[in-house]
């Protein structure tokens, strides 16, 4: 801290009557702790100065507390919730006026919140914001939520009530926005006392609130009505945290098998369901859920299991799914997008391939064109491999049953190729067989490829990561990280040989299968697939569910026996994918 001269002088001469003091004239050299606050516990005198600084007061806590502020932040750096309070009560205690900046008390509340505090805290909390409102200080979001986390923790049972009194009423009382940290040791609060009602109305108030639940929250609201035995209640909290997280922590998944090994989970669920129904529910929300309530009854069995590298359950042995973004979003990301090509590419030429794509629905695959003639071409000789796009279209057409994919090239690079007779041949049959799209000068294909990628819902062969402007535009969102592990389809060569790199063929979060089964994956810290262990979830009186492969979205996941059973191998491929610099963009 710098002082000031004035502020030493008044400091010196007003407040401690001792010009010479060595302790209030040292600046650059703190005061022990502990003789600052015995100085403060008994100031020498009081004096008419205090006028004089008021007016300096408010300052970042360059008021006459100084030494007291001193205090608060060694104590703070130290964790010592004892010495700071120690010292604060014996200023407050004195017979001066003592005030601290609002920053001061909300240190004293982070202390009492946050390190081991002789007594009860929550007492000296109640004490420092009484004092913070007497004092004229602004609480602040951080305030309120250091007095709830400190009252929360009470022992007794009133303080979850007075600490969600305090969270729900910050912003009508001032003005403040609470946050999930505000929310969460209340709701901790309640799960400790198994009030399930005070915690749905607490996740309530989060949702008034706009404030979203992470995975602790809806632990804490899982745990809480799986006690009350609500099933109904755990039903959607188990919806929940599948939205929330992909894996579950170890304490998540000890509250799911206490649930599902309870009376209440074999009690719920109905025995006669539409099963057109729950697939068409299932295929609408993009492969991972049905959400139409727990069907069949009768106990479950809960398993901790590993997963095969095709996704076969090692429990119950049913396919697990690789799970979509829904419907729904894949039509408002595709409306994003072409809005966003719209703004940016000449409207006709973009309108213009909208409808030309309206007309040709039937790829299963979209290719960057660009991407893939420029994989590792930037050597002396290297170039614009059309060989590399050919080993591409011919990998996907063995796939395929021979169907062709889409080809998405600028129009610059095909009058350059067309200059090469055998190039000019090959484009030729492309053409020919509806193969290709030239997209016009002056655009930007990016838009293009993608567009048609999530227009018609098929996969996308590129290696580029999407990570450069265009898809900045799109935000961060979750779903579009989403789409793209289930979509992109990476490649490498072999020998002169096309290497597809497909999509996984199951994601690893939580679902719920169409015969009511669960599979929940637990985190897994090595960052091996092979080596997570997943909860296998189901009735009991099951013994094998099918194993026919769930239909995500639309998309049919039916992989080729080679990468579908090749986990190794797909990993293998991705990592020589890897180093891959960004392609160049084909503009102009
Ligand atoms: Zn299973």
């Amino acid at each position: 801290m710098a002082y000031g001269p004035s502020w030493a002088t008044s400091f010196r001469e007003g407040y401690m009557g001792q010009p010479s003091s060595p302790v209030s004239g040292t600046r650059s050299k703190p005061s022990p702790p502990i003789r600052v606050s015995l100085r403060l516990a008994t100031p020498p005198m009081a004096t008419a100065a205090d006028g004089g600084t008021r007016r300096r007061r408010g300052r970042g806590g360059k008021g006459p507390n100084s030494d007291l502020s001193r205090t608060l932040t060694d104590c703070t750096r130290r964790g010592d919730a004892a010495a700071a309070m120690a010292a604060f009560d014996a200023a407050a205690s004195g017979p001066d006026d003592l005030r601290l900046a609002a920053h001061q008390y909300n240190q004293l509340l982070h202390l009492l919140a946050t390190a081991p505090f002789p007594g009860h805290p929550a007492a000296a909390a109640r004490r420092v914001f009484a004092h913070m409102l007497g004092a004229g200080a602004a609480p602040s979001e951080a305030t309120i939520t250091s007095l709830a986390r400190v009252v929360a923790a009470d022992a007794d049972a009133e303080g979850a009530d007075e600490a969600f009194a305090l969270v729900s009423t910050m912003r009508d009382k001032y003005g403040l926005a609470p946050r999930l940290r505000s929310y969460s040791p209340v709701l901790a609060a309640f799960r400790r006392a198994g009030d399930a009602g005070k915690a749905y109305a607490v996740e309530a108030h989060m949702a008034a609130s706009a404030v979203s639940p992470e995975e602790p929250e809806v632990a804490a609201l899982l745990e809480v009505s799986a006690k009350a035995g609500d099933a109904d209640k755990v039903y959607e909290y188990m919806h929940k945290l599948r939205r929330a997280v992909g894996c579950v922590t170890e304490e998540t998944a000890e509250v799911l098998e206490g649930w599902f090994r309870s009376e209440e989970a074999a009690a719920a669920g109905k025995a006669e369901w539409d099963a057109c129904r729950v697939k068409e529910a299932i295929v609408a929300k993009g492969g991972g859920c049905h959400q139409l309530g727990w069907l069949r009854t009768g106990p479950w069995t809960v398993q901790r299991v590993r997963v095969a590298a095709d996704g076969e359950c090692g429990g119950c042995g049913c396919r697990l799914a690789s799970v979509d973004i829904d419907m729904e979003d894949t039509h408002k990301f595709a409306d994003s997008i072409s809005g966003l090509a719209l703004e940016r590419e000449t409207k006709a030429n973009f309108s213009h391939f909208q409808e030309w794509l309206e007309e040709h629905k039937e790829y299963e695959a979209i290719v960057d064109g660009a991407n893939i003639a420029l994989y590792q071409q930037n050597f002396s000789e290297g170039g614009f491999s059309l060989v590399q796009l050919d080993a591409v279209v011919t990998e996907l057409r063995d796939r395929y049953n021979g169907k062709w994919p889409l080809v998405v090239l600028h129009n610059k690079r095909i009058a350059k190729l067309m200059e090469t007779p055998s190039n000019r041949h090959l484009i030729e049959i492309w053409r020919a067989n509806g193969a290709l799209y030239t997209s016009p000068s002056g655009s930007n294909d990016d838009w293009y490829w993608l567009y048609a990628a999530i227009g018609l819902n098929c996969l996308l062969v590129t290696n580029d990561e999407m990570r450069d402007h265009i898809f900045e535009l799109l935000g961060s969102s979750s779903f579009f990280y989403k789409w793209k592990q289930r979509h992109r389809v990476k490649y490498t060569f072999n020998k002169g040989k096309a290497v597809l790199v497909l999509p996984p063929p199951y994601s690893s979060e939580i679902q719920e299968s169409e015969t009511g089964s669960w599979h929940v994956p637990i985190e897994e810290k090595s960052g091996d697939e092979r080596a997570r262990t997943w909860l296998c979830i189901g009735r009991t009186d099951l013994t094998k569910l099918p194993r026919e492969p769930l239909v995500a979205n639309g998309v049919a996941q039916d992989l080729s026996p080679s990468e579908a059973s090749n986990g190794a191998g797909q990993r293998q491929s991705a990592e020589q994918a890897a180093p891959v610099t960004g392609k160049r963009k084909d503009r102009d």
